[in-house]
């Protein structure tokens, strides 16, 4: 099974590290397990994971530094798996780019049920055949790099969560896109957590694109139904 998906695993304490990648080996992923961030980002250099689980209280670091760097250099999936269990911890957490956060104690079934939500569609990732750069408004997004390109040139880099909820919008603009919609193309648990991830991965969008957050001009909201984007697209 080499071709099985390859989790990361940070996490300092052992027997919480040692359940995870049981857990994790027994669903079929291959793992790799790291109790310092210093030692998961060396290794990073030579392994490409598909998702990361990452504890936030880390001996050597906190979490969300490496959050906020996984998000903006690399296109794995960033699950926070914290016993930090305040809304403003989970905010900041998915504010930085995480994918998903999952509170401990967590079930076992969950963990895995979560990971595979995050992998079943990874909307930014490169499949063969998927378009990866798109032209509007004076922008491009490219897909392969996670980049942003401003009509002046100017590169800002974007998230794997940034990048799913655009290729959304760029796959379907002019089009009224629900709440339901989003749910059902971008996958997760839904709820008001999902609601909660939306919001800030549009506004952290819409501040990339320069948008004007009280009259945005290319995602726009359409209270109590969704968001439409405005502009024209051309793919390749
Ligand atoms: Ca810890």
């Amino acid at each position: 099974m080499t071709d099985a998906p390859l989790i990361a695993i940070l996490e300092d304490e052992p027997d919480i590290r040692r359940i995870m990648s049981d857990t994790l080996d027994a669903a079929g992923f291959r793992t790799m397990s790291f109790a310092r961030a210093t030692e998961f980002e060396a290794a990073l250099r030579n392994i490409t994971p598909d998702a990361c689980l990452v504890d936030l209280g880390l001996p050597d670091r906190d979490g969300l530094a490496l959050v906020h760097r996984l998000a903006t250099e690399s296109g794995a999936a960033i699950i926070i798996v914290s016993g930090r269990a305040q809304v403003q911890d989970r905010v900041t957490g998915l504010e930085l780019g995480a994918d998903d956060y999952i509170i401990k104690p967590f079930e076992p079934a969950e963990l895995v049920a979560r990971i595979r939500a995050r992998l079943r569609r990874p909307a930014a990732q490169n499949r063969p055949g998927q378009r990866s750069t798109a032209s509007f408004a004076g922008w491009r997004a490219d897909f392969d790099r996670y980049a942003l390109i401003a009509p002046d040139g100017t590169e800002t880099p974007i998230s794997h969560a940034e990048a799913e909820v655009l290729r959304m919008f760029l796959d379907n603009p002019r089009r009224l896109i629900s709440r339901g919609q989003m749910l059902e193309t971008l996958g997760g648990a839904g709820g008001e957590s999902f609601d909660r991830a939306m919001d800030v991965r549009i506004s952290r969008l819409r501040s990339k694109l320069g948008e004007d957050p009280k009259n945005p001009q290319l995602i726009k909201t359409i209270y109590g139904a969704g968001y439409i984007f405005l502009a024209e697209v051309s793919w390749g």
